[in-house]
């Protein structure tokens, strides 16, 4: 199932145009390319979050060192 991406109605996937309004459809391809879109971003957000932690702990352990005293 899939929504007319124009006037919201339900439709049947697979079809070009929109029954309730006439309006075409993103096809096959389009929904491919879509989804490898937010695929990647899903892809740099996950990067930005493990380079951001890396980032703390890094922080974290320069702080512990500077915390050893010096002998
Ligand atoms: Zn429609």
């Amino acid at each position: 199932m899939g929504f007319c991406i124009s006037c919201g109605q339900q439709h049947q996937d697979g079809i070009r145009f929109c029954r309730f309004c006439g309006n075409q459809q993103p096809g096959d391809q389009l929904l491919a390319r879509l989804r490898q879109e937010a695929e990647q971003i899903h892809y740099m957000r996950l990067q930005a979050q493990a380079l951001a932690q890396q980032q703390q702990q890094q922080q974290y352990s320069q702080n512990q060192y500077n915390q050893q005293p010096r002998w």
